[in-house]
């Protein structure tokens, strides 16, 4: 199989207790069969105490029950007692893989690691040179697929457009944004219509717009309510990002946006995630728009989360890691954010764009 992933992949490892946060509190993970049935068949006392944590939740998942909301195997050190005991090779699949995240396309893969580990968005957000992707044979069997093999490459050259127009310096961070939504509202429905030869013609097509689009406030207004309201409808991990998003929706944007240009690679590397790990699976389901929209929307709320307290640099990348984690980590917020976007006009891409081009 062929895999591909940002180069910065490369650098990651995990810092276990030295990591400021920790991805083994506030969810229960799930165990998967294969790490169950060995789990069943370690005949030593520390079998006997994964077979007592082991329990069922509501979704009929077997999980390893938290305790004050922490892994049962997180030592008060931030050292993991599995790996202590049993090494990492017989971590469950989720433990195994987290922050790694993969997805198959028959016979390629793609691999990122996920901004919602501290370790992983410093990694990310470390060096402004524009991000690059590097593709290498593995020894894995290709997935069973049914997925349209043209459609998947032409999508792929789709991407590469995708990400040349928001690594483009010679326009702001805003002009960038706005020319891929631009971009993603073209193509969408001839994906959705499998039309590859109009996606190719639309691929050799400009998107930067010669003239500022005119700015209404009061849509602005009315949009921004809309979507820090659905944002504060979620389930939290935390329940102080409520009050981050009300400040954030206050935020006046301008002030702050004039200083963003020292820093405007670490949006250009935000979008530029955001669209390697979701542009893709349009192939399976036709829905490039939601993609384009999510990507857009996270760059438009974090940057108002770290304008409303003047971030310096590790706040900022905080912040980041604290969206992933709170947003993109909670399948029920994702699917409650995807069905806002599909429903709601406020979602709409001119309303997105006329927010961005405030600036
Ligand atoms: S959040 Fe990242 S760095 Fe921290 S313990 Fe988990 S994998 Fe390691």
């Amino acid at each position: 199989m062929k895999n591909t992933f940002p180069s910065y992949y490369k650098y990651f490892s995990c810092i276990a207790d030295r990591c400021p946060d920790t991805c083994c509190a506030g969810w229960a993970v799930v165990a998967d069969d294969e790490s169950l049935e060995k789990y069943r068949n370690t005949d030593t006392p520390f079998g006997d105490k994964i077979r007592s944590v082991l329990s069922v939740d509501e979704d009929g998942d077997t999980i390893f029950t938290p305790v004050n909301n922490r892994c049962p195997f997180l030592l008060e050190s931030g050292l993991c007692e599995m790996y202590i005991e049993l090494g990492h090779e017989n971590l469950c699949r989720t433990c195994r893989q987290f922050p790694r995240h993969i997805t198959y396309f028959g016979a390629r893969s793609e691999t990122g690691i996920s901004l919602s580990c501290p370790e992983a968005a410093r990694i990310i957000m470390h060096g402004s040179d524009p991000i690059t992707f590097e593709t290498e044979n593995t020894l894995d069997f290709p997935q069973p697929t049914d997925i349209d093999a043209e459609l998947y490459f032409t999508l792929l050259e789709a991407r590469k457009k995708a990400i040349d127009i928001l690594q483009n310096r010679e326009f702001t961070i805003e002009a960038r944004v706005c020319a891929f939504l631009d971009f993603s509202r073209r193509i969408s429905p001839l994906v959705r219509h499998y039309k590859c030869n109009e996606i190719r013609d639309a691929i050799s097509a400009d998107y930067f717009a010669k003239e500022k689009p005119p700015f209404s406030r009061r849509r602005k207004s009315g949009t921004l309510k809309k979507i820090f309201s659905d944002f504060r409808e979620f389930e939290m991990l935390d329940i102080s990002w409520k009050d981050a998003l009300s400040s954030a929706e206050k935020t006046d944007i301008i002030g702050y946006a004039e200083t963003v240009s020292d820093f405007e690679w670490e949006y250009e590397h935000l979008m530029v995630y955001f669209v390697f790990r979701y542009f893709m699976t349009a192939v399976f389901d036709g829905d490039l728009l939601t993609k384009a929209k999510l990507a857009a929307v996270s760059f438009i709320v974090i940057q108002r989360l770290q304008a409303s307290v003047n971030a310096d640099k590790e706040t900022r990348t905080k912040i980041i890691q604290r969206y992933s984690k709170e947003v993109e980590h909670s399948a029920s917020n994702m699917e409650f954010l995807k069905t806002a976007m599909k429903k709601s006009r406020c979602y709409g891409i001119e309303n997105l764009i006329n927010i961005i081009m405030e600036k």
